[in-house]
């Protein structure tokens, strides 16, 4: 088979497929990167969205339960209950401080029950010692040391946030102080907070989005999560840790809620913590690959039209050529009765015509050619026969006599079987022609060659050899064979019915007879030997036949 190159339709195709094949490639890259950076962009910004809405919700959230401690921190059970407690201070076994300890701590509880996001209530004095508690064990053992400093009066974190195993939830500790009716700070209010009650939030938010929700501690260890399973036991590698602390960008990594996952950090700025979205990666990875078959699809449909369309017009081009090549090929064997069908107007059609003008103009010089090879090879036959016969009678002349007795000798000599040469002198012919002139003379020569094909075989020769005299030359034939045919011809022509104005000519003939002799060197020794027949005939009264060889 030949290599696609080397035919025009591979050419064509291939080329088309090139062509197609380097702009869409291209374009499809550059296409592909900016879908890239805009889904990336795209999902930056909507986990952007989610972390700020969650973080607002997560300061709304803290912003409440706050004001409720520091309603607590101002109600009249906690202020009272602390006053007392200072006036009786000195007094260690006093029933009033017991009294007002138990009458808080019930004040405690009830207030905890109502409230379902805090898990425990306790109240310090001014020495930081825990004076009653909504908890049999408190969280927080004592108020912070700092607590005179001013940053007090406006509450602080007590215990960072972080899972508890006792509440087996994520809880997070504030302290806040207690002032007394006329602004002296006479205490302070923890209360711990269950942080895993933001999770409601979470599960409202996560069913607008596709996005799972991760909160973290300041270590990085989790506290709550929306996937179901992501606790306090899913962890992030300090690597992965790192990585998402980076808070601006999304960054892919071995996520919480998704093995591979893409996801974005954001650090809240009511409690330390950090609120980490994630998304699948798998999924958008799924969506890439669906970007990539889409791609792919469109560009072997457009290879697949281009190579159709390419073929096509292959084909419109290597037909036409292959009609032209197999033409040629015909002009080339000889044939020239060729015409293309030339429907088409563009340069093959063209190309078409011209070579049907061609194919013409060939087959015309063509028949001139024939024709004129025609009519030499007629004169060439005239002239090869003008040279051989006599004008007159049609015989041979007397250079085809020498050529032909040149070759009965030398057949003779071959096969040694005697032929016969028979020379041949109308009688006075001399005063026929002078009486009746030469146009009845020449009748009579024409009459007496008519005889003498007529008494021959076709294998005998007869001859002019000039004037009134004849030559006839019988092959395969001996002297006594000889005198029998030259008798024949003498009667012959002694009977044949020639007039002149209706009287009638009389003609005889006499002929000498020399066979064949191995001595014979030439045809003028034959020749030689049958004129001295003939003369010996004349001599001896003319019409007659006589033989030297017998
Ligand atoms: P003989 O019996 O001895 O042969 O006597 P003849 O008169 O025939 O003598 P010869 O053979 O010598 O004469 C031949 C004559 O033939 C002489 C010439 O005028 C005549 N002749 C030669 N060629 C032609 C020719 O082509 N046409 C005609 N009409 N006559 C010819
Ligand atoms: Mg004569």
């Amino acid at each position: 088979m030949r290599p696609v190159l080397y035919s025009i339709k591979g050419k064509i195709v291939i080329f088309a497929v090139i062509a197609t094949l380097l702009p869409t490639t291209g374009l499809g890259l550059l296409s592909f990167k900016q879908n890239e950076m805009l889904i990336s962009d795209s999902i930056t910004r909507e986990l952007r969205t989610l972390t700020d809405n969650i973080n607002r919700q997560l300061n709304q959230w803290v912003e409440e339960n706050t004001l409720t401690i520091r309603a607590l921190s101002t109600s009249s059970p906690v202020i009272e209950g602390l006053t007392t407690l200072k006036q009786f201070s000195n007094d260690k076994n006093s029933d009033a401080i017991k009294q007002t300890q138990f009458v808080m701590a019930s004040y405690l509880r009830s207030v905890q029950v109502k409230l379902d996001e805090i898990l425990e209530l306790t109240v310090f004095d001014d020495h930081r010692k825990i004076v009653a508690s909504s908890a049999s064990t408190p969280e927080v053992r004592e108020s912070p040391e700092q607590w005179t400093h001013t940053s007090l009066t406006s509450g602080t974190i007590a215990i960072l946030p972080a899972w508890n195993e006792r509440y087996a939830t994520a809880t997070v500790s504030f302290v806040y102080p207690v002032l007394s009716y006329d602004s002296r700070l006479i205490g302070a209010i923890a209360a711990t907070l269950d942080l895993g009650a933001f999770k409601n939030k979470l599960t409202e938010i996560k069913k607008f989005s596709s996005s799972e929700i991760v909160i973290l501690n300041q270590n990085g260890k989790v506290l709550l999560g929306s996937a179901p399973g992501v606790d306090h036991q899913a962890a992030l590698s300090p690597h992965q840790w790192e990585l998402i602390q980076m808070f601006e960008e999304s960054i892919s990594y071995d996520g919480l809620s998704y093995p591979k996952a893409i996801g974005l950090a954001y650090a809240s700025e009511s409690i330390p913590v950090t609120i980490l979205v994630e998304q699948d990666h798998s999924a958008i990875q799924a969506a890439w690959i669906k970007l990539r078959n889409r791609f792919l699809e469109f560009v072997g449909m457009f290879i697949i039209i281009v190579t159709s369309v390419a073929l096509y017009m292959g084909r419109s081009i290597v037909i036409p050529l292959k009609q032209l090549i197999n033409a040629v090929k015909g002009i080339v064997e000889g044939n020239l009765d060729i015409h293309l069908p030339a429907k088409r107007k563009d340069e093959v059609g063209q190309l078409t015509n011209m070579f049907n003008q061609m194919t013409d103009a060939l087959r015309n010089k063509h028949a001139e050619i024939i024709a004129a090879n025609q009519a030499m090879q007629r004169q060439n036959q005239l002239l090869q026969k003008l040279s051989i016969t006599d004008g007159l009678t049609g015989l041979y002349n007397r250079t085809r006599l020498d050529t032909i007795l040149s070759e009965q000798l030398a057949r003779f000599k071959r096969h040694d079987r005697p032929f016969c040469l028979l020379m041949i002198d109308i009688d006075y012919f001399k005063t026929i022609n002078d009486k009746l002139g030469h146009i009845v003379g020449d009748r009579i020569l024409v009459a007496v060659a008519s005889v003498l094909l007529k008494s021959i075989r076709t294998i005998d020769y007869a001859a002019r050899f000039g004037g009134d005299e004849f030559m006839v030359i019988l092959t395969e034939t001996n002297s006594g064979a000889a005198i029998k045919t030259a008798e024949r011809i003498r009667t012959a022509a002694s009977a044949a019915c020639l007039s002149f104005k209706e009287h009638p000519i009389q003609i005889t003939l006499s002929i000498g007879i020399a066979q064949s002799r191995h001595d014979d060197t030439t045809p003028n020794d034959l020749i030689a030997r049958a004129d001295a027949a003939l003369y010996e005939a004349k001599e001896s009264g003319r019409d007659r036949v006589c033989c030297i060889d017998t």
